[in-house]
């Protein structure tokens, strides 16, 4: 299935995408699925990010290819930072150029999306606590993510977390294709069996640190071949079974 968020005539209403049509549900995605109000064309709404976390999970580093790319070692453990609500955008959202920054690079990544509270969760039984995938973009201004020596400034400008376009929730992940495209041009590529710490890893070990609540994100590092964007260009994050999420770069 694929679950979407969207508005239309003014209302935001939660759904399930079947070809080109939305079946509104009654009520969100983390009630009863089968509960549907009458439809209407995907054509006709304003898909919005797929999910509202109450928190954003980002994991560094793992994907060794990436780790080797920014000089770093190959983590222990997972290294983790946060993402604000305030970051995330949509679908077709314009990423915004903040002025502070001279380098802001994409980064492509699996999101994982929690379906029930998840608290020290073991590795076993982490796919019950998953509502499902979508794909995002680990927007990062990597100048000040250098000059600061934590990240949270770097990661956290209004616009720079890219999610949808939808919560497929029919997916092994455990082995997909994760790409990049600026301007149409393929700058990553690179698939979750080379993740340093897996799904059911991340899931379990993030829940032994903090509660995961339902609707929280979980995005899962990126590959090698990050890289700069400007204003006026399009990025694209493409998930093997998931599908394509687009976003345009503006000027501040
Ligand atoms: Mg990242």
């Amino acid at each position: 299935m694929k679950l979407v968020r969207f508005r239309a005539h003014g209302r935001t209403a939660s759904g399930i995408v079947s070809g080109d049509q939305i079946a509104e549900l009654d009520g969100d995605h983390f009630g009863p699925l089968d509960r549907l109000k009458a439809g209407c064309a995907l054509s006709d709404v304003k898909l919005l990010a797929p999910c509202t976390p109450s928190k954003i999970i980002a994991v560094g580093l793992n994907y060794r290819d990436h780790a080797y790319e920014l000089g770093m070692p190959v983590p222990d453990d997972p290294i983790l930072f946060l993402k604000p609500q305030t970051s995330i955008i949509g679908p077709g959202d314009l990423i915004r150029y903040p002025a502070m920054s001279s380098r802001v690079d994409y980064e492509a990544e699996l999101g994982i999306v929690i379906r029930e509270r998840a608290f020290r969760v073991p590795r076993g039984d982490a796919r019950k606590f998953v509502l499902g995938y979508t794909c995002s973009n680990d927007v990062t201004a990597r100048d000040l993510q250098k000059k600061d020596g934590q990240w949270t400034r770097a990661k956290s400008f209004d616009t720079f977390c890219p999610v949808g376009p939808w919560i497929e929730t029919d997916l092994d992940p455990d082995d997909i294709l994760v790409e990049s495209f600026l301007n149409n041009e393929r700058m990553q590529s690179s698939r979750t069996s080379q993740l340093i710490f897996g799904i059911d890893h991340l899931v379990s070990f993030i829940s032994h640190v903090m509660t995961l609540e339902p609707g929280d994100l979980i995005i899962t590092g990126t590959p090698a071949g990050i890289g700069p964007m400007k204003p006026g260009d399009e990025i694209e994050v493409r998930i093997e079974g998931i599908g394509s999420l687009k976003n345009t770069v503006s000027a501040g």
